[in-house]
């Protein structure tokens, strides 16, 4: 026995090293390098704004350092600066990126605020951004070193937002997918409001195929920093509020698209979260959302489609996917030439034989794959023309939601019966063009409101995401 315990006690404390030294290895705190992105239609520049260690362990898979799936306008990359090893990388886009193809990128320079945020380094790193060129190929587009231990680094500064509520826990943030919702326009007295409405849009989450098959490899957490007014902004109303995320309506002047300018302050907030992704829910009943990928989504949580608006918005920001709807109003500007996009559920289809989602084509469906186009662009014409009017008469949103309604139930008729109805092909009209791209089904949550879910294609382009920060 005396000559055992020592043994024994010996073992238990290499036990214990192991173990600290593995947990030290498995957390790494979570580093961000915020930037401003300025420019025009013809030029831009990235200028360094700060480096900050937010106060929480970094939330992503370490077995998952390396982002191979090829999603994004922009991809940045953190390499050490002696050996060149690349330690983490990432896809993103941005609103800059959208901003830059609208009518006054041409006329004018803006600059917003965006950040990288990655694993912290403890030695000289350097920094990569890329950007797509005309041919959607990545080129170098900021390249900088920094010194981690340098004493500018902002460490041990938490911006409060109140409790965190950890609305669905399936375990350890490394391990999961993590979604935090982060409420906005929410005073003090409506916490309670925001905690209904993150409950009952969590719930539709993992309704929704394929969220219900991966819902033990997703975390969802909650917060609602308190707003002083309910509400957010709405210039086209000449309604203005400083609530505490700053999402807006009106982004880019279109009355729909919500967005948050304010990067710092909604890094800030969020950094009280183990998050990969945000969707920042609006106290808000007018129609609007938006998505941007591995930025956040938004979406008006007293909506009637807020359901819609949830996942719809989502899937562009987890995924990347494009939107496959084309008759609607939006700001960009026609593309010129028909470049293959990089987003996985969108194709310029140069060659039917070869395009990437051929191995989910439905066999003997022909390429491009008919459907009633014109019948559903003279309905949809039609609609917009009166959904304009409505909101240029300043209707309430009830006769909005009659209208939509209408669409809904013409739009899931017309696509979801026939022959073309359920099957993978390639159907003309999709990312704002009705000519030149083309959408992997008739119908989709990425491109009508109806109630289909997302489509094959997109069904897998989101689970290789989930794949990519979950661990199973
Ligand atoms: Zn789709």
């Amino acid at each position: 026995m005396t000559r055992r315990s020592p043994r024994l006690a010996l073992g238990l404390a290499t036990v214990l090293i192991v173990c600290a030294a593995s947990l030290a290895a498995a957390a790494p705190q979570t580093m961000r390098v915020d930037f401003y992105h300025s420019g025009n239609d013809k030029e831009e520049r990235f200028s360094l704004d700060r480096v900050v260690v937010e106060p929480l362990p970094w939330p992503g898979n370490p077995t998952r350092s390396v982002d191979a799936t090829n999603r994004g306008k922009y991809f940045f990359e953190i390499a050490d600066a002696t050996t060149g090893r690349v330690l983490y990388s990432r896809g993103f886009s941005s609103i800059y990126g959208e901003w830059e193809t609208t009518a006054e990128a041409q006329t004018m320079n803006r600059t917003f605020s965006e950040s990288l945020r990655f694993p912290s380094v403890d030695r000289r790193a350097t920094i990569t951004v890329r950007k797509r060129n005309a041919t959607n190929q990545f080129v170098d587009a900021w390249t900088f070193s920094f010194d981690p231990t340098n004493k500018f680094v902002e460490k041990g500064v938490r911006v409060p937002a109140g409790a965190l509520i950890a609305l669905h826990d399936a375990g350890t943030p490394e391990e999961k997918l993590d979604l935090l919702i982060l409420g906005d326009g929410y005073t003090a007295a409506e916490r309670g409001k925001f905690e209904r409405d993150a409950r009952r849009l969590t719930q539709v989450l993992f309704a929704t195929s394929p969220f219900r098959e991966r819902e033990r490899d997703i975390n969802v957490w909650g917060l609602v920093p308190p707003a002083t007014q309910s509400g957010i902004s709405r210039p086209s109303q000449g309604l203005f509020r400083r609530s505490p995320v700053g999402a807006t309506y009106d982004a880019f002047d279109s009355e729909r698209y919500i967005l948050t300018f304010e990067n710092k302050a909604f890094r800030d907030l969020a950094a009280n979260a183990p998050y990969d992704v945000v969707e920042i829910l609006t106290n808000t009943d007018t129609y609007g959302g938006g998505g941007i990928f591995n930025l956040f989504s938004t979406a008006a949580a007293s909506n009637l489609w807020a359901p819609y608006l949830f996942i719809h918005e989502f899937g562009h920001h987890l995924a990347g996917l494009a939107d496959e709807y084309y008759t609607s109003d939006v700001a960009y500007l026609p593309a010129t030439d028909r470049v293959e996009p990089w987003e996985p559920n969108v194709t310029a289809l140069k060659d039917p034989s070869a395009f990437k989602w051929k191995d989910l084509v439905t066999p003997g469906t022909a390429l491009p794959t008919p459907w009633p186009r014109t019948e559903f662009e003279e309905y949809t014409r039609e609609i917009q023309a009166r959904r304009r009017t409505l909101r240029a008469q300043n209707r309430p949103e009830a006769d909005m939601n009659v209208l939509f309604r209408e669409e809904l139930a013409r739009d899931t008729t017309l696509l979801n019966t026939g022959s073309h109805a359920g099957r993978v092909g390639a159907f003309e009209g999709a990312n704002y063009e009705a000519r030149g791209y083309y959408r992997p089904q008739a119908d989709c949550i990425m491109f009508t409101r109806d109630e289909v879910g997302f489509c094959a294609v997109c069904r897998r382009a989101i689970a290789e995401i989930v794949d990519l920060y979950s661990a199973h």
